[in-house]
């Protein structure tokens, strides 16, 4: 193999280790993040060898996430575990989060559902359709909203003790797509 930036031969024992070209060394001096080449000086910072592929890799990473937020599509699936919890949380509603987490994917699964087939639905409706708990079933619509499945309407149904309430929607996909292309 050979380090993509430098160019020197390099080897490893196995894939969970780092490149070490011929002289032992971990460090590759003309990785990007290592030397400067406009300046031609070192940046005193360390950096690996890296092959093409891996180098390939990075880029592609770093171009998925520049254009999930770029389209604003969410990182997460709806069916991943998500707790929402403030920074300021106490330590009891820390661990009742961590008791329920594993079975958020499923009622975000089961929200986004009915949200989809509904149209449009109120925090209440939602609990009324699934018959869970208020707290858990309002905290995945937010999770949603948040991950930008689910947004508000601008649209308002009164609820049974007569309140505006806001009416949720799923986001148009081809919309979120096909946004910005040139
Ligand atoms: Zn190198």
């Amino acid at each position: 193999m050979k380090c993509y930036w430098c160019e020197a031969p390099i080897t490893r024992g196995n894939p969970n280790l780092t490149w070490l070209d011929e002289y032992e060394s971990k460090d590759c001096e003309f990785h990007p993040y290592a030397f400067d080449i406009l300046a031609l000086k070192t940046t005193n910072q360390s950096a690996p060898h890296q092959t093409v592929a891996e180098v390939h890799e990075v880029i592609k990473k770093d171009y998925e996430v520049k254009q999930a937020q770029r389209f604003r599509q969410p990182l997460r699936a709806v069916e991943d575990n998500v707790v929402l919890l403030s920074r300021k949380a106490s330590r009891t509603s820390r661990s009742a989060a961590e008791k329920i987490l594993p079975r958020t994917g499923t009622l975000r699964r089961r929200v986004y559902e009915i949200i989809l087939s509904a149209g449009l639905i109120t925090d209440e409706e939602l609990e009324r359709q699934i018959g869970g708990k208020h707290q858990s079933i309002s905290a995945s619509r937010r999770s949603l909203v948040l991950d930008g499945y689910i947004v508000d309407s601008g649209q308002t149904r009164k609820n049974t003790v007569g309140n505006e309430c806001i009416l949720w929607t799923f986001k148009d996909e081809e919309l979120t797509l096909f946004n910005d292309v040139r």
